[in-house]
């Protein structure tokens, strides 16, 4: 058992704000867990299961346990006509999976390349981008029950699975920790390039057959010019999530703010863009000290180098504020706070 005391979380978030945990200890597998869960030195002990810290703003030190997933392991189970059955270790890197599925030619992740941080994290907000969402290419997932203490396969029913959502952020917050999550895979892809600006990167590529290579590039392509490089300037991803808002409302809304940028929800319902509410109160660009709002997406919140995850929080919440009085319309966070 390796349980290292007071360690700088700073190298293992990506908002990289100088905080430290009392105790830290990564696991590689469920025997190595279960071994630091039932360690007589730390019963009482909170407990912080850290991915690729790329959904985490700490604002102050964390007073207890971190456990740093470190499961790894992409095995092929089983399949059918359709779909090959995947299972990958919850301490994988995300996107080096997603490339690895795209080297074997197994379809369904594609569109969800570069997006930072694990497997293991991946099915607690149904990590989403250009149309696709966790919920389309899973199976089940394999965690450890602390209540019951006891390994279980949990269903997309268990996860609730919903906008940047599960039941894993609700109802059943800090109950499981997950271990390995097994993918549905399609053997035949199916393209989905509609999305933000897709189509128009494989235009520009040139791109005369579509694969799903070719449309992990393009996503990687988009996204390298769009978003901070956490390497270069901390950041986790959007601070917030789109509000989704009803029909009734977004007509008022439209009608006073010409552009109101919003698209319908299949269950009839509008989801707004919530970088383009913040850009339209101005944040976009601004900076105070070293935390800020990115220059090329307003919903991204970053430290350009020494702002404490107090300083980001603040400014997180006088953006909301202002958003709220502008458009009436109450932004929640994405971002995990400890
Ligand atoms: P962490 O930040 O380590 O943890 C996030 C939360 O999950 C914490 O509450 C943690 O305790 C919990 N957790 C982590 N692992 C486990 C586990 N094994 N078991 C139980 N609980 C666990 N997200 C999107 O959905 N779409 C995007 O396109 C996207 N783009 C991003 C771009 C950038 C530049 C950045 C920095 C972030 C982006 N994100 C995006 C957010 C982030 O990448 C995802 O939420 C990702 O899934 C977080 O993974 P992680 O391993 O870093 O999780
Ligand atoms: P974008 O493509 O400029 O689009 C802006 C917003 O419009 C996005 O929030 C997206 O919603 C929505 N949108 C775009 N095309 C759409 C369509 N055809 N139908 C419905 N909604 C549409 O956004 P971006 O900032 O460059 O991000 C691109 C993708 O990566 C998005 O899917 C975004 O969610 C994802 N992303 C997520 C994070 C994160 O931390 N969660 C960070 C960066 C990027 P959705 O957000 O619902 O997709």
């Amino acid at each position: 058992m390796n349980i290292q005391e007071n360690i700088s979380l700073k190298p293992f978030h990506t908002f990289s704000t100088d905080v430290k945990a009392k105790y830290f200890a990564p696991f590689k597998d469920i025997d190595e867990l279960t071994e630091l869960l039932n360690a007589n030195i730390l019963p009482q002990t909170s407990k912080l299961i850290l991915g690729g810290g790329s959904n985490i703003l700490f604002t102050k030190d964390f007073d207890g346990l971190v456990l740093k997933n470190e499961v790894r392991g992409i095995k092929e189970l089983h399949e059918d006509n359709d779909y090959l059955y995947i299972r990958a270790g919850g301490g994988e890197n995300w996107h080096l999976f997603v490339m690895h599925c795209i080297d074997r030619g197994w379809a369904g992740v594609e569109n969800m390349a570069l997006i930072p941080g694990t497997v293991g994290a991946a099915p607690i907000q149904n990590i989403g981008a250009y149309g696709v969402e966790l919920t389309n290419v899973f199976q089940s997932l394999e965690a450890y029950d602390t209540r019951e203490k006891c390994i279980v396969t949990l269903t997309s029913s268990d996860c609730e699975f919903g906008y940047r959502s599960s039941s894993f952020k609700t109802k059943y917050k800090n109950r499981y920790i997950i271990i390995s999550v097994t993918f549905r895979l399609k053997k035949k892809p199916v393209y989905h390039t509609h999305y933000g600006a897709v189509a128009e990167q494989l235009e520009n590529n040139k791109v005369q057959e579509l694969s799903i290579r070719a449309i992990a590039e393009a996503v990687i392509q988009i996204r390298s010019a769009k978003l901070p490089d956490p390497a270069k300037i901390g950041n986790a991803g959007s601070f917030f999530k789109n509000p989704v808002i009803s029909i009734d409302i977004y007509e008022k809304l439209a009608k006073e703010f010409p552009g109101f940028n919003a698209r319908p929800l299949p269950e009839g319902r509008m989801k707004v863009s919530a970088g383009w509410l913040i850009e339209q109160c101005g944040w976009k660009g601004y900076r105070k000290g070293d935390a800020g709002c990115f220059e090329k997406q307003a919903l991204v919140l970053v430290n350009y180098g020494k702002a404490g995850g107090d300083e980001i929080f603040e400014l997180s919440q006088q953006i909301a504020v202002s958003v709220k009085q502008k458009f009436g319309i109450t932004l929640d966070r994405e971002v995990n706070m400890f």
